[in-house]
C-alpha cells in the first residue's frame, strides 16, 4: 500500500544510530543513546551490553556472579572465559575465513582438530607458526534466511546454532527444512535484531515504527523486537495491516501494543491535513495537536462541512493547547445552536440534555434568541455559550484581542458558510 512512502520517510540519521544496512538488514542498539543506548557489559571480554539500565552487568554474567558467590567490585575484574556462542570470531590462523568453533578454543573446528589430532596437540603459538597451518576459505553464509553468521561445517549449510537447532528437531515425516529455512529465527548478540528473511516493506515499516516510538521517548529492548519480528517472519507477514487482529494472531500484549502502535505511525505517515480535513472525526495530531476533533454532533451536513472550513482557517491561528479544546467547545455550541428542537411533549426529569446523541435532524435554524447571563467576554465561541445546555465541554475564552469579532461575529460566519454550502 504505501511501502515506498514508508521508506522514503525513514530518517537516514536513525537508521545510521542502527547501523542498518540493506543488505545485512540487522538493526545493532548504539552503546550511547539517552532512549535506546545499551551500554557494554563491564565484565572483562564479555562480548555483551546491559539491556536492563538497573542493572551493573548483562544478563549472563548476573547469573554467574550470583553463583559465584563473589562481591561485586571482585567480580568485575575476573575476566569471562565462557562463550556465549553468540556473535562469530575469525579463527585465528592468519586469512582463515571460517570463524572460530569456540571463543575459548580460538580456532575453527578444522584447525581445532588438525591442532589437536594432527599435529598431537601443539600449543597454541607454536601451532599458529607451524608451517603446515594454513589460512582455510570460508564456507558460505548459513542458510536460514533471518541468520547473519557463517558456516561452520561443510555437512550442513548452517551455523553452529543452527545446526545444533535442526539436530534438536524430531525426525518428523512432515517436517519442512525448506520453510524452516525462510521462518527460524536469527540467532543474535544480545544487541542486535535482524529483519532479514522480512520483505523490504515491512523492514520499512518497522524501522520507521521504531523511530516513531524512540522519538516519542519509548525505551524499546531488542529482546522484546526480537520476538515479534520473528513472529511476522514465521507468519510471512509482508505489511503491518495485514495484522488486522495481533490477539487472535497469537501475538503478546507487549506486542499487540507495538503493533498497534506501528500502525498508528503508519496511518499518520500517509495522512496530510489536506486527507483528514474531509473527515468527520479529526486526527488532531495531523494538525499538530493531540487527540480527536469530532464533528459527528453536528447532523445538518452542510453545516457541518462550513464547521469543519471554519475549524481548518481558525486552527493555524491558535498555536497553544487550548486550539483543540476550543474547536470541541466551538463544535458542541454549534450542534446545540443548531440542533432539533425539543419534541414538545415534555422529558422527564433528570432526562438527558447532552450536546449531540443523534437528535438534531432539523432545518438550520437556531433554537430561538440568545439568552446572555452577564457574558461579557469577546470570543468567537461567547455569541453560543448561553444557549448551551449542561454539557461536558466548558467554553473557553479568547485573551483580549485574540479575535477581531465579538459575540455573534463567528456565528454569523458560520451561518453564512453553511448557507454558501448548501446552495
Ligand atoms: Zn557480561
Ligand atoms: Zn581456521
Ligand atoms: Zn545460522
Amino acid at each position: 500500500m504505501h511501502g515506498k512512502r514508508t521508506g522514503e520517510a525513514l530518517d537516514p540519521g536513525f537508521l545510521a544510530l542502527l547501523d542498518w544496512d540493506w543488505e545485512r538488514r540487522v538493526i545493532t542498539f548504539p552503546r550511547m543513546h539517552p532512549v535506546i543506548g545499551l551500554p557494554d557489559c563491564p565484565v572483562p571480554n564479555c562480548p555483551s551490553a546491559i539491556t536492563i539500565a538497573t542493572r551493573p552487568m548483562c544478563w549472563g554474567c548476573m547469573g554467574r556472579r550470583r553463583k559465584s558467590g563473589m562481591p561485586l567490585a571482585e567480580f568485575l575484574l575476573v575476566p569471562t572465559s565462557i562463550s556465549t556462542g553468540i556473535g562469530q570470531q575469525p579463527c585465528a590462523v592468519d586469512r582463515c575465513e571460517r570463524p572460530r568453533d569456540t571463543a575459548a578454543a580460538r580456532l575453527c573446528a578444522t584447525h581445532r582438530l588438525q591442532r589437536t589430532q594432527a599435529l598431537g596437540g601443539l600449543g597454541m603459538e607454536e601451532f599458529l607458526a607451524h608451517p603446515k597451518v594454513v589460512g582455510l576459505a570460508g564456507l558460505g553464509p548459513c542458510l536460514v534466511t533471518a541468520c547473519y553468521l557463517d558456516r561452520v561445517g561443510s555437512k550442513y549449510p548452517y551455523c553452529k546454532a543452527h545446526t545444533q537447532r535442526l539436530r534438536t528437531f524430531p525426525e518428523e515425516p512432515d517436517f519442512d527444512e525448506e520453510r524452516w529455512r525462510l521462518t527460524d529465527k536469527a540467532i543474535c548478540s544480545t544487541r542486535e535484531v535482524s529483519l532479514r528473511g522480512v520483505p523490504d516493506r515491512l523492514a520499512a515499516e518497522a524501522l520507521y515504527a521504531l523511530s516513531s516510538r524512540v522519538d516519542n521517548g519509548y525505551k524499546l529492548r531488542p529482546e522484546c523486537l526480537r520476538p515479534l519480528y520473528d513472529r511476522l517472519r514465521a507468519q510471512q507477514v509482508t505489511g503491518l495491516e495485514e495484522v488486522t487482529e495481533p490477539e487472535a494472531a497469537g501475538y503478546s500484549r507487549e506486542q499487540v501494543t507495538m503493533i498497534r502502535a506501528a500502525q498508528l505511525a503508519l496511518s499518520r505517515l500517509n495522512t496530510t491535513p489536506e486527507t483528514e480535513r474531509v473527515k468527520d472525526v479529526w486526527d488532531m495530531s495531523v494538525f499538530g495537536h493531540t487527540g480527536v476533533l469530532p464533528f459527528t454532533s453536528i447532523t445538518q451536513t452542510p453545516l457541518r462541512e462550513a464547521m469543519k472550513i471554519w475549524v481548518y482557517d481558525d486552527l493555524p491561528r491558535r498555536r497553544n493547547k487550548n486550539a483543540v479544546h476550543h474547536a470541541r467547545a466551538v463544535v458542541a455550541a454549534l450542534a446545540t445552536l443548531f440542533g432539533e428542537p425539543a419534541p414538545p411533549t415534555p422529558r422527564p426529569r433528570g432526562g438527558s440534555g447532552g450536546v449531540g446523541a443523534g437528535r438534531h435532524r432539523g432545518v438550520l435554524q437556531p433554537h430561538g434568541p440568545p439568552h446572555r447571563d452577564g457574558e461579557a467576554e469577546c470570543s468567537p465561541a461567547a455569541g453560543l455559550h448561553p444557549i448551551r445546555p449542561a454539557g461536558p465541554a466548558p467554553l473557553p475564552h479568547a485573551g483580549p484581542g485574540r479575535s477581531g469579532g465579538c459575540a455573534g461575529g463567528d456565528a454569523g460566519r458560520l451561518r453564512d458558510l453553511a448557507r454558501g454550502h448548501a446552495r
